[in-house]
């Protein structure tokens, strides 16, 4: 590999993203590419020096280019270049090229403005897109997740009988908001897979570090060793051993906490999902497979389709649905700046207990379940106001499973309600009790979740009752906000507890 050889004028060749590295985007015949194809990958450098990733998120997406490209060995040309525009000129000079529709924006739009590209339509996704589009026309007066997951359900014939859903229900999300189990400290789920590195992953590693020398690039967070699959191999081997020995756990403690258990029953799947490494399809199939062979009951097995065939997809399509204005909206007028102990992963320099926990597993492995996203890190950011465009660009740079199109969404819509109620029917934010009831993070922490001011106010609690404080013109009129927002009339010690917000500023809690 990495011998740059151009293609040559009479074959056609291929042009595979980062994020295109599983068997569906090279497998020749209908809809796909020629069998002879020749195919093209750039590495550019220029992506790193835009933005400053967590050093396990570039590991990883070069160690997967970097595996895909010595997988294929004669058929792909593996150019490193500045910026995709030169490495494609160094790859294949003017000739004709396909590429499969990339998945943001800014490289839809950068392989629109080359003439020798012909783009293909998506893949990796369940759902077309003129599927998606013939839904959304049916839902003029508002899209729901729901509506869209009993869709694909029912088009995609996955955990049905007949007509109906498998076990009678839809949804089986009440059984799946266990707390942790009482004085537990893990879940005792059967360890998740993790791979071995290689030459390859030295080599990647030898890399950053000169970069990083050099003065070129910086990142954040801690890398190695590599926690996630980066070849197709070791996907299906961390597929294998979810499906065989954790999805049965999955279920009801989904949305619980453990400090000295980050993983709990989660599958860890998304960066190989992400990366193209692994098919929806056969994650979702895999999974009825094991319920209707009895190894997994329905409560794990739907909560884990949903996310996959209901979530993911939804959050796809949405990208491309609400158009480039979606990456501005700031209905609530969130414009301040994210502080720097949060910009650099600094969990040493925060007490509270979830947040510091939290901080912690994203500077060492760049990755945290969807609860501590969503309602200790999107959490905070929402109470105290941060630009919701800065705050999904730090996602985007310090998880490994980030991309813009399933940022976008997650960050600007389900998290920061920057959106308006678009993506969700109210802001997802809470005080300290509801951490206090899913995790064990409170119990030895300096703060008290029932405490709003005073030495011990948590700053969850107090940033809920500021929140809901500042917005209240807005949120009142919401029908699942307006109790929220009249509990602000029974609290005596509101004058109080906004000072003391007030002064805690941007300082780490
Ligand atoms: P599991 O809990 O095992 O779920 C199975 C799969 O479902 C995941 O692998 C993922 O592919 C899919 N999934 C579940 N929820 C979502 C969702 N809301 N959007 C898209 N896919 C979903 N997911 C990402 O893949 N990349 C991101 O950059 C990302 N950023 C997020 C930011 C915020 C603020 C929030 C609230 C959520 C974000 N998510 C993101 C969704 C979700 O948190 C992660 O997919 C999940 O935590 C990954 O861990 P897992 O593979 O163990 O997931």
């Amino acid at each position: 590999m990495h011998h740059v050889r151009k293609v040559g004028d009479m074959t056609r060749a291929h042009w595979l993203f980062g994020d295109q590295l599983g068997p569906a985007f090279t497998a020749p015949g209908s809809g796909g590419i020629p069998r002879n194809a020749r195919l093209v990958m750039i590495e550019s450098q220029a992506v790193f020096r835009r933005r400053r990733y967590h050093r396990a998120k570039a590991h990883l997406v070069l160690s997967a280019m970097r595996h895909r490209a010595a997988e294929l060995g004669d058929r792909v040309v593996y150019v490193k270049a500045d910026t995709y525009r030169e490495g494609l000129r160094r790859a294949v000079g003017g000739a004709p090229v396909t590429v499969y529709h990339p998945t943001s924006r800014a490289a839809a739009a950068l392989v629109a403005s080359l003439p020798q590209v012909t783009v293909l339509p998506a893949r990796g996704f369940l759902v077309g897109r003129e599927e998606f589009a013939a839904w959304a026309a049916g839902h003029s007066g508002g899209l729901r997740l729901e509506n869209f997951y009993r869709h694909v359900r029912r088009e995609h014939d996955l955990l049905m009988e007949g007509d109906e859903p498998a076990g009678g229900r839809w949804n089986l999300d009440h059984d799946n908001r266990e707390p942790p189990p009482r004085a537990a400290r893990t879940l005792g789920s059967p360890a998740p897979y993790r791979p071995r590195e290689d030459d390859i992953d030295a080599g990647v590693r030898e890399d950053l570090d000169r970069w990083e020398r050099d003065g070129d690039v910086s990142f954040v967070g801690r890398d190695g060793p590599r926690l996630f699959p980066a070849d197709r191999r070791e996907a299906l081997a961390a597929l294998r051993r979810f499906v065989d020995h954790r999805l049965a756990g999955f279920g009801a403690h989904e949305d619980a906490m453990l400090a000295a258990d980050p993983v709990l029953s989660h599958s860890l799947l998304s960066s190989s999902l992400n990366l193209g490494l692994l098919d929806p399809a056969e994650c979702v199939e895999r999974a009825e497979a094991a319920w209707r062979a009895g190894a997994a009951p329905l409560n794990s097995v739907e909560g884990f389709v949903r996310q996959i065939a209901g979530w993911r997809e939804y959050v796809w399509h949405l990208y491309w649905h609400f158009g480039e204005e979606y990456r501005a909206s700031n209905v609530l007028g969130h414009t301040a700046a994210l502080p720097a102990w949060w910009l650099s992963l600094d969990a040493d320099a925060v007490s509270a207990r979830c947040l510091s926990t939290v901080l912690r597993q994203v500077r060492d492995t760049g990755w945290t379940h969807h609860i501590p996203r969503l309602m200790v890190l999107g959490g905070y950011a929402l109470q105290r106001g941060w630009d919701p465009a800065a705050l999904t660009d730090w996602f985007h740079r310090s998880f490994v499973d980030g991309y813009d199109w399933v940022m976008l969404p997650n960050v600007v819509g389900m998290s920061q309600y920057a959106d308006g109620g678009r993506m969700t029917t109210k802001p997802y934010t809470s005080g300290g009790a509801y951490i206090d009831r899913m995790s064990d993070l409170c119990g030895p922490c300096r703060y008290r979740p029932g405490s709003r001011s005073g030495a011990d106010a948590c700053p969850y609690t107090a940033g809920y009752w500021a929140f809901l404080h500042r917005h209240r013109a807005l949120l009142e009129r919401g029908a699942r906000t307006a109790g929220p927002v009249r509990g602000l009339d029974r609290l005596g010690d509101l004058p109080e507890l906004l000072r003391q917000e007030r002064d805690r500023g941007d300082s780490a809690p």
